[in-house]
This record gives C-alpha cells, sequence and structure tokens, in this order.
C-alpha cells in the first residue's frame, strides 16, 4: 500500500533538511534509545546520510531486551551505531546510604549517566539529530524542529509533528521489527528500574512513574533557554 502521502511529505521533508544542513558543511550525528518510536528516524535516516554515527547512551541500567533489539536495528539499518557511557563509575553512583543514586536522586542519576556523557558531543558536532515527539508530553511540545545548544550548536527534531499513529504507520508499511517488550504492554522504554507499564494509557506515563520527573535531561537542560 505504501506511506501516506503526507507521511511520505514528512520523510521528504527530513530528507530535504538533512541535504540542507550537508550543503551548509555542518557535521551531524544522532542520539537514540533503540524502541519502538525510535524506528522511523533511524530508518529515514539510514536512508538518508551514509555513516552518519548514531550514539546509545549506555547507562548501565537498559533492559537486556533493549541492548540485544539495539544490535538487530544497527545491523539491520547499516547504522553506525557508537555507545558512550558516564566516566563515574556505578562505584560512586551512591549515596550515604550505599544505593544507587536512581533510587533516591534520579536526576543526578540521569545527569551522571545521559546528560554529561552526551555533552562533549555537542561541543564536536554541528547537529544533534533526535527523536522527539511534540505529543510525548508538555516539555516536548514547546519545543521546536531546530533549537540552539547551550554549546553553540544545534539540535535537529525530525519527529517533532509525527503523531504515534504516524510512527506506527511508518514501521508497518515498511515492516520494521518490532521491539520485545512491546507485547508486555510497555510504552515507553528508558532504564529497568525507572520504566513500568504505563498505567492511564499515555505513552510516557511508565516513565519514573509516581514521581513528579518526566525528563531525563538531554531535552531539557541540553536545550538554550
Ligand atoms: S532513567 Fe533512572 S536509572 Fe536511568 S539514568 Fe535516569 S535515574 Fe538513572
Amino acid at each position: 500500500m505504501g506511506l501516506s502521502s503526507n507521511l511520505d511529505h514528512k520523510v521528504q521533508l527530513i530528507h530535504r533538511q538533512i541535504a540542507d544542513f550537508q550543503d551548509d558543511k555542518k557535521s551531524l550525528f544522532a542520539s537514540s534509545s533503540f524502541q519502538t518510536h525510535s524506528l522511523p528516524m533511524l530508518h529515514i535516516l539510514g536512508r538518508s546520510v551514509a555513516d552518519l554515527p548514531v550514539y546509545f547512551i549506555q547507562t548501565g541500567f537498559h533492559f537486556p531486551e533493549t541492548l540485544a533489539f539495539r544490535d538487530k536495528v544497527a545491523k539491520e539499518f547499516d547504522l553506525t551505531l557508537k555507545n558512550i557511557e558516564s566516566h563515574v563509575p556505578k562505584s560512586q553512583q551512591r549515596n550515604a546510604q550505599g544505593n544507587l543514586y536512581f533510587t533516591s536522586d534520579p536526576d543526578y542519576c540521569c545527569f551522571l549517566n545521559k546528560t554529561q556523557p552526551m555533552q562533549p558531543l555537542l561541543a564536536q558536532f554541528d547537529v544533534w539529530v533526535n527523536g522527539v515527539r511534540a505529543d510525548q508530553n508538555a516539555n516536548r511540545k514547546n519545543l521546536n524542529s531546530i533549537e540552539n545548544t547551550p554549546q553553540g550548536g544545534m539540535r535537529y527534531h525530525p519527529m517533532l509533528d509525527w503523531s504515534r499513529k504516524e510512527i506506527w504507520e511508518y514501521i508497518t508499511e515498511m515492516n520494521l521489527p518490532r521491539y520485545p517488550l512491546d507485547n508486555q504492554g510497555y510504552m515507553s522504554i528508558g532504564c529497568e528500574p525507572c520504566t513500568l507499564k504505563p498505567t492511564l494509557g499515555e505513552e510516557r506515563d511508565g516513565r519514573w512513574l509516581g514521581q513528579s520527573k518526566t525528563e531525563c535531561g538531554l531535552h531539557t537542560e541540553l536545550v538554550s533557554k
């Protein structure tokens, strides 16, 4: 059947924006959490930019299924996968009681394991491509498709105006692989200690469930205010 004309148009816009960055000699990298809603962006980028580095932030707390899916998708889409991790060893990520920080201070845990490892990349490249969508939460709703970073570069959000329905349309039409935990009721997957199955049917309900926290910092602290 193929993509609807509306979705095909959105795909063409992404190719065009990437080409514009390349015409301007911008260096690009992407980041991804390698879950279901990551797939269309990774598939489009894989077809649009040869050898684009795609970074995965290896927190050390992911579901094993995520790591296996990351490797499968990277191979199938012929991605240049790069893993980054915190330079702070887990032995130094413990509170006074000896428990890992995610048990008492998830913001600091996210800073050490997600935000801080990403910072050098923002100084190294001109454009950071990531797959946030406006329909995921209130913070993301306020983002623009291109934003500046505190390091003087740019963020490009090619999926910002895609709906969850369109994500699934693309996955279905392109016959993309399925993330194994989708079948178990998860809708958004992060680190295992901070991810539960959603209770209200909203995509990111299960992330940091029961806390006011909705973001890890990548899409709040690493956007120029
Ligand atoms: S999502 Fe949870 S485990 Fe992962 S870095 Fe943040 S606080 Fe730590």
